[in-house]
């Protein structure tokens, strides 16, 4: 059989592998992780990754979910080389293997009618034997190819398929076991095993790195692939993902679309970095640049059993990149945010400086989104505890009296502003707390903001101006 090479493959290339999402909805976790370890076993080996999205489903897929899956790689930054394929623009080449393996007697056609196959299952459950055809249409020759039919794949009968899985071992399955399998249907569509077998040929596919929930589908795609003489791949297959009470991965246990982690406010590095160790592991290390995943990834370090999502490991990566990665990277990322909570950020501190201010306290870019809104847009209200709390006693005085330092500072910055309060509260023989509390409630709106000197700045002289006097002027009329 002739190797259909529409694809320009390099064959220096030693290791190629690709992600082969079925387009029925977003891109979610436990995809995500699959298409990471393929992409870094890819990358570790100076190889390539191939997309493909398998989308013969024609019921269930749709371009929207290709259109979700790609903009999930694309935000995760797992670019590929090739593609994306679709396999619905492949079905003339589905269909030149199938007609080539019937010639070579490699597959035949089947003409039995439903009710035939229902009655042979039947009787077969009554033997208390495997259901599995019987060959009937091997041996007649009485139809013609006009008349309806499907093609199945003559299976081998004797011995076994083994195949070394590079995460889970041997695995042995015998060919009593599998049936003829169909891989052409009525209306002349190839099947789906069939359709991964021819891509993974035609696309040079060396390592297949998926979802354990495929691990049955192997032994059949090997037989195929022995049969029309392709190479045969190595296989992975990766655990699933569970919730953190041991069940399957769901909306229930929170997010589960890659694009909602965005929506939530994560760092790309950070889900990746958790989607690493979420089943693979290099000693006990937690934090992986990029650099050394791909340094360091091996299959056989990847977990054979089930991972567990925990959502606070999660928050801890994601304020560790907000920490950690360039200013202008997180800003450019926290943007997004913005714009998503409708703020305009174009009057006010550039987000850098946000990204510095308020690093150590966010643990999401929404967080920090939503936190920092007073440094652009004046806000409506007080929060009703902060001003309780602060807005007593002397606090109009207090706020008076900052304000009249202030206005008078002939340079608006970071030494000026702290030393203002600091005399204000020297003067009114009070701590520092009783000025920049009341302070902090008026230009802020609430309780809580970086030092105060840095959030003045941030603000800005005439804004600080004017909140101090609105407060002011709300402590009195509550006192009226
Ligand atoms: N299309 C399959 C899925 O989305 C993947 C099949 C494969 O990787 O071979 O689960």
């Amino acid at each position: 059989m002739k190797l259909d090479a529409p694809f320009n493959l390099d064959p220096n290339v030693k290791v190629r592998t690709r992600f082969a999402p079925s387009p029925t909805g977003y891109l979610h976790v436990g995809g995500a992780r699959t298409a990471l370890y393929s992409w870094l076993y890819a990358k570790h080996n100076n190889g390539e990754f191939v997309l493909r999205i398998e989308d013969t489903d024609l019921e269930r897929s749709t371009p929207e979910a290709t259109a979700a899956i790609i903009e999930g790689m694309e935000w995760l930054n797992l670019p590929w080389e090739h593609g994306p394929y679709y396999q619905t623009k492949r079905f003339d080449r589905y269909n030149q293997v199938i007609d080539e393996m019937i010639e070579q007697g490699l597959a035949y056609r089947c003409y039995c009618t439903k009710d035939r196959l229902e009655e042979l299952r039947h009787t077969q459950e009554q033997n208390k034997e495997k259901p599995r055809y019987d060959r009937h249409c091997l041996h007649d020759h009485s139809h013609s190819p006009d008349e309806p039919h499907v093609v199945r794949f003559k299976n081998p009968t004797e011995g076994s398929v083994v195949f070394d899985d590079a995460v889970r071992g041997r695995i042995e399955i015998s060919n009593s076991e599998l049936d003829d399998l169909i891989i052409r249907r009525t209306d002349g569509s190839p099947t789906y095993n069939f359709c991964v077998v021819v891509d993974d040929w035609d696309m040079g596919i060396t390592h297949v790195v998926r979802g354990e929930d495929h691990i049955n589908n192997t032994p059949r795609q090997i037989n195929i692939l022995k049969a029309i003489g392709a190479p045969i791949p190595t296989y992975a297959h990766v655990s699933m993902i569970n919730g953190d009470d041991g069940q399957k991965l769901s909306k229930r246990h929170g997010a589960v679309s890659v694009m909602q982690y965005r929506d939530d406010g994560y760092l790309p590095e950070a889900l990746i970095n958790y989607l690493v160790r979420l089943g693979w592991g290099h000693g006990d290390q937690e934090i992986f640049s990029r650099e050394e995943m791909i340094n360091y990834f091996e299959l056989d370090h990847v977990s054979k059993s089930a991972s567990a999502f925990n959502t606070e490991k999660l928050q801890w990566l994601n304020q560790h990149y907000i920490r950690e990665l360039p200013p202008e990277y997180v800003a450019k990322h926290l943007e997004w945010h913005y714009k998503d909570q409708g703020i305009d950020t174009s009057n006010g501190p550039a987000l850098t400086e946000i990204v510095t201010m308020l690093a150590e306290r966010c643990k999401t870019l929404k967080e920090m989104a939503s936190s920092s809104r007073y440094f652009f847009e004046e806000f409506e209200t007080f929060d009703e505890a902060a001003a309780k709390k602060h807005f007593k006693g002397n606090a109009a005085e207090a706020l008076a009296k900052v304000k009249e330092k202030l206005t008078a500072l002939s340079s608006w910055d970071l030494h000026s502003t702290h030393e203002a309060i600091e005399q204000t509260a020297a003067e009114l023989e009070v701590g520092m707390g009783k000025v920049g509390m009341p302070l902090r409630v008026a230009v802020t709106g609430s309780g809580q903001s970086p030092s105060m000197d840095v959030t003045l700045v941030g603000i800005g002289r005439d804004r600080v101006l004017a909140r101090i006097q609105r407060a002011i002027d709300f402590i009195h009329a509550q006192n009226a």
